[in-house]
């Protein structure tokens, strides 16, 4: 069962000589849970081998991306074409283009989409078009909601930053390096929770340019929207005139071919994208009504722009994915996994006795290690995250891949089949047994 990790250990070793903390993106350190991360030397379907050979099955999908499983033929080949046409070239091209009406399919209310290389980037330039359609400087943003490592957005921000505390709705920044006076510009309020987002609105709402939000929370472990939170979104971004951002990069063509909006029946202003756009390649972007995203650069005066941005690579990995997306819905299957893998875990933690809140929306899932019901980030704190090390590492050392934190969703993908729903439910089972857990 334990499996050998001297390699993944040595290299740990030696990244950590080279690279901050052996890590490009923190979470990857396994610091919430402890231990060595797996080096993953390939990924196929829904697995990946990590640098000693051990076949790990994957709960993560590159944090997203990998809807239709690692290294799917399609995506593949997509790629393989494009490589051969060259890399890039700055200059516009025709995949673009499929790609945006791909987009616009899924989302009818995006009119235009600028495409950029990262979440980050759409989230960021999507602040910067609010600021600049309103003439107004403040956001608003949810406590333990991630929207990537612009300044204006790591207040208290969720995913690998998520940690306790309060705070005023006014709030010091979440990392070193985020001057005070733009973090004033942030304000933050409670997820599913409208009356404190009605108070904001009514202290500041004359200078509010947008609201931005996960419409289904993966990064501070899976929250559900409340019908009266989403209800108060709305009414107070128009009501007050403030542009409503989803942020739908973690969620879009994931819980629906289009997204939280579609599933949800939401109206945002403006939308962000990431992850399954890039089918495992960089890519982000941001859209909406034309009339606000006119005011982009070269039309308008609101400056974004990229050197790689519309990538042939990450266009033909888009659109691909997409195109396979779209062809065969597979939303009813990946409904069917996360009900019986749900059911399954609500079994084995009820026979253990173990209390846990279990959130899950389509193919995003987290087991919250407290009882539940887990609604807002006050609440997701809250958890028993001793337990969920223990958890964690219980089925990692059975072959399965978990995030690495509490506070993070676990994804999986039309590749995950019954065989991996079992080999799921039986190492859960297994770890269950352990003294760690109970
Ligand atoms: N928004 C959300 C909802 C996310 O989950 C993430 C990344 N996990 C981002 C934005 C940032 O995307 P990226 O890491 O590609 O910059």
């Amino acid at each position: 069962m334990h499996h050998s990790t001297a390699r993944s250990e040595e290299l740990f070793r030696e990244a950590q000589q080279v690279i901050p903390g052996g890590v490009n993106s923190p979470v990857r350190a396994f610091k919430a849970v402890g231990g060595t991360p797996r080096f993953i030397a390939r990924a196929q379907g829904a697995y990946l081998w990590d640098a000693d050979g051990n076949q790990l099955l994957d709960y993560i999908g590159s944090w997203g991306p990998m809807i239709l499983g690692h290294n799917h033929p399609a995506v593949v080949a997509a790629i393989q074409q494009a490589l051969a046409e060259g890399l890039s070239y700055g200059a516009p091209t025709e995949r673009e283009i499929r790609l945006a009406q791909r987009v616009r399919e899924a989302y009818p209310s995006a009119d235009l989409v600028r495409f950029v290389s990262s979440g980050t980037e759409a989230t960021m330039s999507a602040l910067r078009l609010a600021r600049g359609y309103t003439g107004r400087d403040l956001i608003v943003k949810f406590r333990g909601n991630y929207h990537g490592h612009a300044d204006s957005l790591l207040v208290q921000a969720g995913s690998g930053l998520l940690t306790g505390g309060g705070g005023s709705a006014r709030s010091a920044p979440s990392s070193a390096g985020v001057p005070q006076a733009f973090a004033e510009l942030t304000l933050v309020a409670d997820y599913n929770e409208p009356q404190a987002l009605e108070d904001l609105f009514q202290r500041y709402g004359e200078q509010i340019a947008a609201v931005i939000f996960e419409p289904v929370v993966g990064n501070a472990g899976v929250l559900i929207p409340t019908p009266a939170f989403l209800e108060a979104l709305h009414r107070l971004t128009r009501q007050y005139g403030a542009l409503l951002i989803a942020d739908e990069v973690m969620t879009g063509f994931r819980l629906a071919k289009g997204g939280a909006v579609e599933l949800l029946g939401l109206q945002p202003d403006l939308i962000c994208w990431g992850k399954i756009l890039g089918g495992g390649l960089p890519v982000g972007a941001y859209g909406g009504r034309a009339e606000i995203m006119q005011q982009v650069a070269p039309l308008g005066p609101v400056y974004q722009a990229g050197t790689l941005s519309g990538n042939p690579l990450s266009m033909a990995a888009g659109l691909a994915t997409l195109e396979t997306l779209f062809q065969d819905p597979p939303y009813a299957r990946l409904e069917a996994y996360g009900a019986a893998l749900e059911q399954g875990l609500q079994t084995l933690f009820a026979e253990a006795g173990l209390p846990v809140a279990i959130n899950r929306v389509g193919s995003m899932i987290t087991v919250f290690f407290r009882e539940g019901p887990v609604q807002t980030y006050t609440e997701a704190v809250a958890s028993d995250t001793e337990r969920f090390k223990a958890f964690f590492h219980g089925l990692l050392q059975r072959g399965v891949y978990w995030p690495p934190s509490q506070f993070e969703a676990a994804f999986f993908s039309l590749a995950h089949g019954p065989q991996e729903l079992d080999k799921t439910l039986e190492a859960i089972a297994q770890a269950l047994k352990e003294p760690a857990l109970l």
